[in-house]
């Protein structure tokens, strides 16, 4: 069994692709072909914003927002404690402060309490600026957007949504990365929307602001090619990965339905044995990962070799919270409890989630929790 079955998928658009590559491949536009501009149209036009830019890959997403808002060193940036490295990365990368804030036991994304506390700490310590804060759609489901924004526009902190994992997802409607200041997603290929490679994009109705990161992207290109105006990167997409996502673009939201499908069949399936993802009013989750909890650290490992003894794959996200990554022990901390992560990061394991999961795989993974749960 595979943990996410990307050939099946491949099967499925095989025939537009290799139309797309041979098109390509004689054109010769490899960097910023035509391909790349109808992705961005589609895209923006998909989340519901003004513009959708694309680039070289997630982090790149979250990076090239926080150099437009000229974050640096004295910022403080608020990022949940259990998320992907590169959530933080960023903001240390731009010589910021990444001030950890921790995440809610059900949703597994920031708590808004706690984040709450964290500004208030930073502010009466008076050592850092509170400049910006990026939530997490973690696994798919999109932060509390509602409440984060009320507690942003009080202190003046800019939202970054960090969607790379919840491209698809919504709440009452409204599409994943189309909230905040501004969305970054990756398309990197084991996320919901994946490419065959590297890639993100970047989505806002900020007019400005969308004009200088389209700039940054190109080593802060100016009007002509060859006039530079700021600091930038070499962070473009791929017209290639781009064709790639074109013709992915058209089987995914048959795939988000069939991830529900998968989500909900399981969640049923360890109904009253294991401690299940949630469903929230409201919410739609793209289901990036399916993601359980075991009772403890000991526990966790007996479900995993038990797995993996019927030749199931599993994974955990995350077994470290980025507070105690090495290059981050050495920042102060204390602005908040991080107590939910800790205990997360000891117990929660990711099964096998994807769109063509057959539901008799399921059930043999659920009848195998089961029964060692019940032993
Ligand atoms: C994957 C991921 C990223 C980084 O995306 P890349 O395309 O791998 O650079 C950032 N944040 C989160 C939450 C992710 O899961």
């Amino acid at each position: 069994m595979q943990f996410i079955d990307l050939r099946t998928q491949y099967k499925l658009i095989e025939k537009e692709l290799w139309n797309s590559f041979h098109d390509i491949l004689s054109n010769t536009r490899f960097i910023m072909g035509k391909e790349v501009l109808q992705l961005e149209e589609k895209l923006q036009e998909y989340v519901g914003v003004k513009h959708c830019i694309t680039c070289a890959s997630g982090t790149d997403a979250l990076l090239i927002p926080l150099m437009a808002y000229g974050v640096g060193s004295g910022d403080a940036v608020f990022v949940p404690d259990f998320t992907f490295y590169a959530s933080a990365e960023v903001i240390a990368l731009t010589g910021a402060t990444p001030v950890f804030v921790d995440v809610k036991e059900d949703s597994f994304n920031i708590d808004c309490d706690s984040l709450q506390m964290a500004i208030d700490s930073v502010i009466s310590e008076n050592a850092l600026k509170p400049k910006a804060v990026i939530a997490v759609d973690l696994f798919g489901l999109p932060a509390e957007f509602d409440r984060i924004t009320t507690i942003a526009s009080k202190y003046n902190l800019r939202i970054i949504e960090d969607g790379a994992q919840g491209f698809g997802g919504a709440i009452k409607g409204k599409k994943a990365c189309g909230f905040g200041n501004v969305g970054a997603t990756s398309f990197f290929p084991a996320k919901p929307l994946g490419c065959y490679g590297d890639g993100g994009a970047i989505f806002t109705n900020d007019d400005d602001f969308a004009a200088q990161m389209r700039s940054i992207r190109i080593h802060g290109q100016g009007r002509d090619k060859y006039e530079n105006e700021r600091l930038g990167l070499n962070g473009r997409l791929d017209t290639l990965q781009a064709a790639v996502l074109l013709a992915k673009l058209k089987i995914f939201d048959e795939e988000l339905e069939q991830r529900n499908e998968v989500a909900a069949r399981y969640n049923k399936g360890f109904d009253n044995i294991l401690e299940t993802p949630g469903f929230f009013e409201g919410y739609t989750s793209s289901w990036a990962q399916y993601t359980l909890k075991a009772e403890d650290e000991t526990h966790r490992e007996k479900l995993i070799k038990v797995l993996k003894d019927f030749d199931i794959p599993t994974a955990v996200y995350y077994p470290i919270p980025l507070h105690k990554q090495k290059v981050f022990t050495g920042i102060k901390g204390g602005y908040c409890q991080l107590n939910i992560t800790d205990s997360l990061s000891k117990r929660v394991f990711s099964i096998p989630m994807h769109p063509y999961l057959k539901k008799e795989e399921q059930d043999r993974i659920i009848e195998i929790i089961r029964r060692e749960m019940e032993r």
